[in-house]
């Protein structure tokens, strides 16, 4: 899960982490208040949506009057923000966050996450910050810096004096970014977080250290002990096929192909897109609906899959070890009913009670295809999807 700027930097003030002044305004009014109790010769208005490259998109401005906040928070709030990394048709902007301006003189790039290989926490870092760290990475990755955290030992005084040097800090700064990366760890650690990014750390022209902007994700697989977090969740920001799949637990993945699939277990899942995709289809979505998939999470997942109008075809592709498949095939004849499904359905099946299951789809007088084995399903599905159109 991904948390705002502002919510990440309320975080920030909690572990003693600087951040300029500022407040999330869901409305003009509320961002002229704001914008009347934070002093200063200026503002920045910085559209909060989940994703990054807002500067470049318009999404972030620097306001010099209050009659500027006004127009910018008009023009911003209630718009979609289509950044690099934002969804092809942007994300929603409901909330702006309004900040007091503040005088740049270097920016850095400082981040966290869980380095797989390592399985520990790495800090990354680079003097070039303020831009896309990811072109740095790639055109010059000698300018990025990773230290690895050993969890016993935690964070250690060379390690931030490492970075201090290569970001060219002076004594008191040094002391600051120490202070920082260990509040940063403990944030870290405490919220179950698998990534804090802060693009860019800045040094003020008091020449202090700040973090103007602010990246969180928390590990879902940890939310459950994060009930405080879990509350600033956001679904405005979130693909709606995701998130509705989140809420009847089904591992869903929206793709942009036209040929959905459903099938029951991970591995399963991956080897039917592979397959759908050597028989020249492109797969709609990823889906796993479980290994012990019931007749009602079926409904539910074509329920998920026809709200895709991309949908031209769908391959049911069954295994039933834990589950029956007469169970299944009950409960897809019965979705296939209810949901009123209009694109063709292939469906293959194996493994316990096979033959009753198929014995009812064919029964079922509704215009399911079943497929004898999987090469089978996907020329099945793949000639299908065509035929729609
Ligand atoms: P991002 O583009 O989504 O990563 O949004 P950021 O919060 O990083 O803002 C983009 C850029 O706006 C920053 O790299 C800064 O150059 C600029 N910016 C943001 N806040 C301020 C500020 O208070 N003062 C000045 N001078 N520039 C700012
Ligand atoms: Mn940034």
């Amino acid at each position: 899960m991904n948390l705002h700027e502002y919510q990440a930097k309320k975080l920030f003030i909690e572990y003693d982490i600087p951040v300029p002044p500022g407040y999330p305004a869901h409305s003009v009014k509320e961002a002229l208040r704001h914008a009347s109790e934070l002093r200063g010769d200026g503002w920045v208005i910085k559209a909060q949506v989940h994703a990054g490259g807002r500067g470049k998109a318009g999404g972030v401005k620097l306001a010099h009057s209050t009659e500027e906040v006004e127009t910018l928070v008009r023009t911003i709030l209630g718009t979609r923000l289509v950044t690099k990394q934002s969804a092809p048709d942007g994300q929603p902007v409901n909330c702006v966050l309004v900040q007091s301006m503040v005088e740049i003189k270097k920016e850095f790039y400082l981040g966290l996450l869980v380095d797989r290989a390592s399985r520990r926490v790495a800090i990354i870092a680079s003097a070039a910050g303020g831009m896309d760290i990811e072109e740095v990475a790639a055109t010059h990755p000698e300018k990025i810096l990773s230290i690895i955290v050993d969890p016993i030992l935690g964070i250690q005084g060379f390690q931030t004096r490492r970075i201090s040097y290569l970001l060219g800090l002076d004594s008191k700064q040094q002391q600051q970014l120490d202070k920082i990366i260990r509040a940063l760890y403990q944030l870290f650690l405490d919220k179950d977080l698998s990534l804090i990014e802060i693009n860019p750390l800045i040094i003020s022209d008091e020449g202090k250290l700040q973090a103007l902007d602010a990246k969180i994700s928390i590990d879902d697989n940890a939310l459950f002990r994060q009930p405080n977090l879990e509350e600033w969740h956001d679904p405005s920001q979130e693909d709606e096929k995701e998130s509705l799949a989140k809420r009847y637990d089904l591992n869903y993945v929206t793709l942009d192909g036209n040929i959905a699939c459903m099938v029951n277990g991970a591995g399963l899942a991956m080897a039917t897109m592979d397959i759908i995709k050597l028989f020249g289809g492109e797969p709609a979505n990823f889906l796993d609906v479980g290994g012990g998939a019931t007749a009602g999470r079926v409904a539910e997942a074509f329920k998920l899959i026809v709200s895709d109008s991309n949908v031209r075809a769908i391959l049911v592709n069954i295994f039933g070890g834990i589950v029956r498949c007469d169970l299944i095939a009950e409960g897809i004849i019965k979705a296939v009913e209810e949901v009123g499904v209009e694109v063709p359905v292939v469906v293959r099946l194996e493994g316990t009670n096979v033959d009753e299951g198929k014995k009812l789809l064919a029964e079922s007088k509704l215009k399911i295809k079943i497929a004898d084995n999987l090469a089978d399903a996907a020329a099945k599905v793949v000639a299908a999807a065509k035929e729609v159109y």
